[in-house]
């Protein structure tokens, strides 16, 4: 955090210095788009195949193949969600939150994509319908769906608090990808969320990383078109609606639910997974 008490004192220039302009580090006009209006025109027909009732306090895995779409949506009360993705295929390729929030900001919202690991580096998911997409930015800074917290895990938890909590995001995501996948190696894969439908921002003096309750109220949901073949959890974190604590069994928590739906055929007829990244990987050797 940064001190009210300085160690070294200001230079002479140093208003000079802080009223450099600002400048966006990665323009979203530089983006290939993604075409919304053949997605639009291609979940307009699509059907509903399977859904996962994703329980309170735990997480659950679900398959969704590339031209597909996905919705969570809130059920019995306001819950937030944690929410990773694989490659269906290679579960090593999975969504990369710093360079998301990079590329698209702190929050997301109806056109941003979720973007995965080097080396593939390309969109995962598009977000196509953002029920909270009202919200905007409150006065606190805060806003909804964060792609800057992590996930809650047991081992913050008992570095702050002592104890052994289990279920936490990180150990719902754990189990539920050990379920799915057999895999001993599942906790390795688990990575950071995006947060959905949780109300977090920055505080503006100090910069610390701030939650409040979140405005999701049943029926609120955040839709998806899957790019390429997913493999997707989603933890209905034990925060609840994450307005006072998270990593105990304290706050209220509700389900959360998963509906996928199919494209008629030929809907994207003319459509195609994203290829991996272009760079060819010899970092100057
Ligand atoms: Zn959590």
């Amino acid at each position: 955090m940064k001190s009210d008490n300085p160690d070294f004192p200001s230079p002479p220039d140093a208003n000079m210095r802080r009223s450099s302009p600002v400048v966006i580090a990665y323009p979203p006009g530089d983006l290939p788009p993604p075409d919304m209006v053949l997605y639009m025109q291609a979940r307009q027909r699509a059907s509903k195949v399977t859904e996962v009732l994703v329980p309170a306090r735990d997480a659950r895995c679900f398959s969704v193949p590339a031209g597909h779409f996905f919705r969570i949506s809130s059920v019995d009360g306001p819950q937030v969600g944690d929410l990773n993705l694989w490659n269906a295929n290679d579960l090593s390729e999975r969504f990369y939150s710093g360079k998301t929030r990079a590329l698209h900001g702190t929050h997301l919202s109806t056109g941003d994509r979720m973007w995965s690991s080097f080396p593939s580096l390309r969109p995962m998911a598009t977000i196509m319908a953002d029920s909270l997409d009202w919200y905007g930015f409150d006065s606190d800074g805060g806003s909804v769906h964060d792609v800057i917290g992590t996930r809650c895990d047991p081992y913050t938890h008992n570095l702050l608090s002592g104890g052994q909590y289990h279920h936490c995001c990180h150990s719902n995501l754990t189990r539920a990808l050990t379920d799915a996948t057999g895999r001993a190696d599942a906790e390795s894969l688990v990575h950071d969320v995006l947060n959905v439908f949780m109300c977090t921002g920055f505080t503006r003096d100090t910069g610390q990383y701030f939650m409040k309750a979140s405005p999701v109220r049943p029926g609120d949901h955040l839709e998806f078109f899957a790019e390429i073949d997913l493999l997707g959890g989603l933890s209905a974190c034990p925060g609840g609606d994450c307005s006072a604590e998270h990593s105990s069994d304290v706050a209220a928590c509700y389900p959360l639910l998963v509906e996928v739906f199919e494209p008629q055929t030929s809907a994207l007829d003319n459509w195609q997974s994203p290829p991996v990244n272009g760079y060819d990987r010899s970092h100057g050797r």
